[in-house]
């Protein structure tokens, strides 16, 4: 890989002149910068095709997300300690925690995994309704799928938060 001194643009190594602007390339680079500036360059296409694709997973989605993973994980340990560790105790503490850990999966897989979610969903309304294949997701969708993040998300914490709660006051 070449830059140009005159107009910064990356030229291939076979080329002598630069394809932008016609100023003659001097040496190439080492492949360590290369390597390093080619890394950039994909991370900032694959930034552009995020930003283009309504079904991309970004940053918040991430978080929120992983957050879920690991409500999903503290939901079971409560369900279970109220099962096996409490002699079968069906109470609200562990319906709670049921509750929660059905929301916290859901609010996960919309945050991580939309792109499976959307193909379920369309493959529902190919079965239900027979209608074409409009398979990008519409705005409406696209907002009902934040809602469903937030609202599940935020219900499952406080609902976790009580199972939490009612296991600390037994136990105490
Ligand atoms: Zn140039």
């Amino acid at each position: 890989m070449k830059l140009c001194k005159k107009c910064g643009a990356y030229q291939n190594d076979t080329r002598f002149v630069c394809l932008d602007c016609n100023e003659m390339l001097g040496d190439s680079l080492s492949s360590d910068e290369a390597t390093q500036i080619e890394g950039e360059l994909r991370a900032k296409i694959q930034k552009k095709l995020n930003e283009d694709d309504p079904l991309a997973v970004n940053k918040t989605d991430r978080i929120i997300g992983n957050m879920s993973l690991f409500g999903i994980a503290v939901s079971i340990f409560m369900a279970l300690f109220w099962r096996l560790l409490m002699y079968n105790v069906f109470n609200e503490g562990f319906y709670l925690a049921l509750g929660a850990l059905v929301l916290f999966i859901i609010s996960a897989l919309y945050a991580l995994a939309f792109r499976t979610v959307w193909s379920w969903h369309v493959l529902m309304i190919r079965i239900h309704a027979r209608i074409g294949d409009d398979t990008e997701p519409s705005c409406l969708s696209l907002i009902e799928r934040k809602i469903t993040i937030i609202f599940c998300f935020t219900v499952a914490l406080v609902m976790l938060a009580f199972a939490i709660g009612y296991a600390i006051s037994y136990t105490a």
